[in-house]
């Protein structure tokens, strides 16, 4: 038995990815400056959950696993030579946007960045390792920057290289895996992610997030994969104030049975925390509560099929202030036990109405899902 249950994955050189601040108020006419805000992926973010960790006592907990710089060869298992190459050559010179289109207008790289961004493969990679090889039996990576938006050859999204696509390969590559299976629970869909195994039976892909957000189009259910990965793309698009029994449902719903089914020998989770209802970028209104929850559910599938196995590496969410106690949340049942840290605004209505909301259109957006996957899956 390992002397750890779980592990940990954090490095210093995350940080090194510097998005800068916004200071620019765009109207009709022109622009005006203001007081500075950080940008949207702040580093504060990924500085913030260390904090809540080691505060809560859980960092002490698990085994610390360090990142390392993930090979060019590693990186290139999806995406091309070109765009490493240019993302190192963008990186260097500074925080600039939408002068190379490999990179998208909201996508800001700093001098940092291209080192951070293999620090942050390299880190995925052996949070697979680690549970491969039994030193832990689930794990928690704390990435920056996220990955889940990179395609082959593109920067979007406040992504740089694809950690998730990276980590899958890597597992299958060194341990001989048939079938792993990818839960992207990040509000915004993983088109990244769905690109590189879209005609992969072996990759098992399901994304929830919100419908008819980020990136346009993406991410619908009619997206099921081609040719042998028919069907092994899995997408439960859901409406804006799913709430935490909207999530909850898909997960019991849709996702557990269909994991079921594939049987998985790893699962790998996309831990985008930006389904909160605080999060400035989407409106899914999930509280600590609701991630609590999946985070149990995608636990107990663990356990049953494929002897507790399980990879969380961070992607996105955007709000200062909830993000870190929504990721307590998730790590907490991969250790089991609660510290007891008290839901932000506790008292508030608002709050509350997260926990409970479970409207029509979410309860139909459920149905529908479930009766399209039927096609593929006994759901
Ligand atoms: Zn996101």
């Amino acid at each position: 038995m390992p002397t750890h249950r779980t592990g940990f994955v954090f490095d210093e050189h995350f940080l090194s990815h510097d998005t800068g601040v916004q200071t620019t108020v765009t109207t009709r006419t022109g622009s005006f400056e203001v007081a500075p805000e950080p940008h949207p992926s702040s580093l504060y973010i990924i500085q913030r959950i260390k904090q809540f960790l080691d505060g809560s006592g859980l960092t002490a907990q698990m085994l610390p696993i360090p990142a390392r710089v993930a090979s060019e060869d590693e990186i290139a298992v999806y995406h091309t030579r070109e765009y490493i190459a240019g993302i190192r050559a963008h990186a260097a010179g500074g925080p600039v946007r939408g002068t190379w289109g490999g990179v998208d207008d909201e996508t800001v790289l700093s001098p940092g960045s291209f080192e951070a961004a293999l620090y942050a493969a390299g880190g995925a990679m052996n949070a697979v390792d680690a549970v491969m090889q039994g030193h832990v039996r689930n794990d928690y990576a704390l990435l920056r920057p996220p990955g889940h938006h990179a395609t082959r050859n593109q920067a979007m999204g406040f992504c740089i290289f694809n950690n998730t696509v990276i980590a899958a390969h890597h597992a299958r590559n060194t341990y001989g895996l048939e079938r792993i299976m990818i839960v992207d629970w990040d509000v915004h869909h993983g088109n990244g992610t769905q690109d590189a195994f879209y005609q992969d039976p072996g990759i098992l892909f399901v994304s929830l997030h919100q419908h008819d957000w980020y990136p346009r189009l993406s991410g619908e259910l009619e997206q099921v994969g081609s040719g042998a990965g028919a069907g092994y793309t899995v997408n439960i698009p859901l409406p804006a104030g799913t709430g935490d029994r909207g999530f909850r449902a898909a997960f019991e719903q849709l996702v557990i049975p269909i994991g079921l089914q594939f049987r998985p020998q790893l699962i790998i989770i996309t831990a985008g925390q930006d389904a909160s209802w605080l999060d400035p970028l989407a409106q899914m209104m999930m509280t600590m509560a609701g991630f609590r929850q999946i985070s149990e559910l995608m636990v107990d599938l663990a356990e049953e099929i494929c002897d507790g196995r399980l990879v969380m590496l961070q992607a996105g969410g955007y709000s200062v202030a909830y993000v870190p106690y929504c990721t307590v949340a998730v790590v907490e049942p991969l250790l089991g036990g609660d510290r007891g840290i008290e839901n932000l605004y506790a008292t508030s209505a608002e709050l509350q109405r997260c926990k409970t909301i479970f409207t029509q259109e979410t309860q139909r957006a459920l149905a529908a899902a479930r009766k399209w996957h039927k096609n593929w899956w006994k759901i």
